[in-house]
């Protein structure tokens, strides 16, 4: 494999088809370290299509530790509101924006958890308004992965940083379909097929999904007018397409907020705030999270469920086969954004106005009413599997098969 031939097909991808430049955008960047040789060459083709300027928002982990494990407990109160303003600055000034993920799943392990849970509500509070930049599409967003070596150890633990970090490069390059001659050709097509279960489960308009596997009999409703959305999404006003994750497998919909009944047993671990939550079960009546368990890191289930009163419902209801590609290579990412897309999923918290045909237009009473749902997080985390079925039942009781034993069966 060739490294930097790879990085400059995997630059062209995120910018055509992940962020859909056109001549005039600008770009925030946002990365760490391990990203300088990428973001290099995003910036170099960035410019040549005809962006007018590129943004560093950089991060790096370890000083992101020294914080929480030095700072102050004051610190974890306030979060000041011109870096807000600037980011609002920003998306009103035609800045888009590519987040380049590079997690190290377990950062925060040894952090006091009271303080992740106490800058997590406090940064919320104060970057709530600028969700809708992005949860809207009022601005284009791509999310996509950059791998750094605390990731590829965590991943491949018997190897040593660099032949770790080349392997996870090389599960990238395939997941993300840059191994391929032509990757953005690879993605029009991949695109069709997404659309295509789109279009049908939209045709459908099923009133209740029945969610069956080991652990998991749930009903999770839909609301009416309900929108199943896959792959590109479409920049508000201008009718731009991006593509907010790369890679992407899912085809996703809104649940309703309060018509969600039974058990629900995750089936991947779920890296969150620099912590590991294992084996999480649910008990759902009416839409909220009665009762919830975890093999590891109940306390921090524990403070997410606790955010606020919208943290308990599910704002997201995503389908994705088993035997997609990012599933077939058997590893567990341990980022969301890569294991999500290797297993049916739900989000607790804040819904997409675009999977409802008036979610950007509603107010706040008429969302609730729709059962569209609102809160300051949305957390992704994994049910899909093997013996996952899931079937859909239209309002005069039809059903139709849609999963089964984990795959497409439409
Ligand atoms: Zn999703
Ligand atoms: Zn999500």
């Amino acid at each position: 494999m060739n490294l930097q031939e790879n990085l400059i097909k995997y630059a062209r991808l995120l910018l055509k088809v992940g962020l859909g430049i056109k001549e005039g955008d600008n770009l925030i960047l946002r990365l760490d370290e391990n990203g300088l040789p990428l973001a290099r060459e995003l910036s170099r083709q960035a410019y040549t299509m005809g962006v007018h300027n590129v943004h560093l928002a950089f991060g790096d982990d370890e000083i992101t530790l020294a914080r929480f494990q030095n700072a102050p407990e004051a610190a974890f109160d306030s979060y000041p509101a011109f870096m807000a303003d600037f980011s609002e600055g920003a998306y009103n000034n035609n800045y888009h924006l590519l987040a380049l993920n590079a997690p190290n799943p377990e950062l925060l392990k040894e952090v006091d958890p009271k303080r992740i849970s106490r800058w997590q509500k406090t940064s919320a509070k104060a970057t709530e308004h600028l969700m809708k930049y992005t949860m809207e599409n009022r601005v284009k967003w791509c999310v996509a992965a950059l791998p750094s070596p605390a990731w590829a150890r965590s991943v491949f633990p018997d190897l040593d940083d660099d032949a770790a970090m080349e392997k996870l490069w090389g599960y990238i390059f395939q997941a993300t379909r840059v191994d391929q001659e032509d990757p953005v050709a690879a993605w029009e097509e991949h695109q069709q097929s997404l659309v295509k279960r789109q279009n049908f489960l939209n045709a459908q308009q099923f009133d209740r999904l029945l969610y069956k596997a080991p652990g998991t009999d749930l009903v999770v409703h839909l609301p009416k007018g309900h929108l199943w959305i896959g792959g590109a999404s479409t920049m508000q006003g201008r009718g731009d397409t991006f593509m907010p994750n790369i890679p992407t497998e899912e085809i996703f919909s809104m649940p309703h907020a309060y018509k969600v009944d039974g058990t629900l047993a995750s089936t991947k671990t779920l890296s969150t705030r620099g912590r590991l939550i294992e084996g999480m079960t649910f008990v759902f009546k009416d839409g909220k999270v009665v009762d919830f368990d975890a093999t590891q890191g109940k306390d921090i289930l524990q403070d997410l469920l606790d955010t606020d009163e919208g943290a308990r419902r599910l704002g997201e209801v995503a389908l994705v086969s088993d035997d997609s590609p990012i599933s077939k290579t058997g590893l567990l990412f341990k980022n969301t954004l890569y294991d999500e897309n290797a297993s049916c999923h739900f989000a607790l918290g804040k819904a997409y106005g675009e999977n409802h045909e008036r979610g950007n237009e509603m107010t706040a009473e008429e969302k609730k009413e729709a059962g569209m749902n609102e809160s300051m997080i949305h957390v992704d985390f994994m049910v899909g599997g093997p013996e996952l079925s899931v079937i859909g039942v239209k309002q005069d009781g039809t059903k139709v098969a849609i999963l089964e034993q984990g795959n497409w069966v439409i």
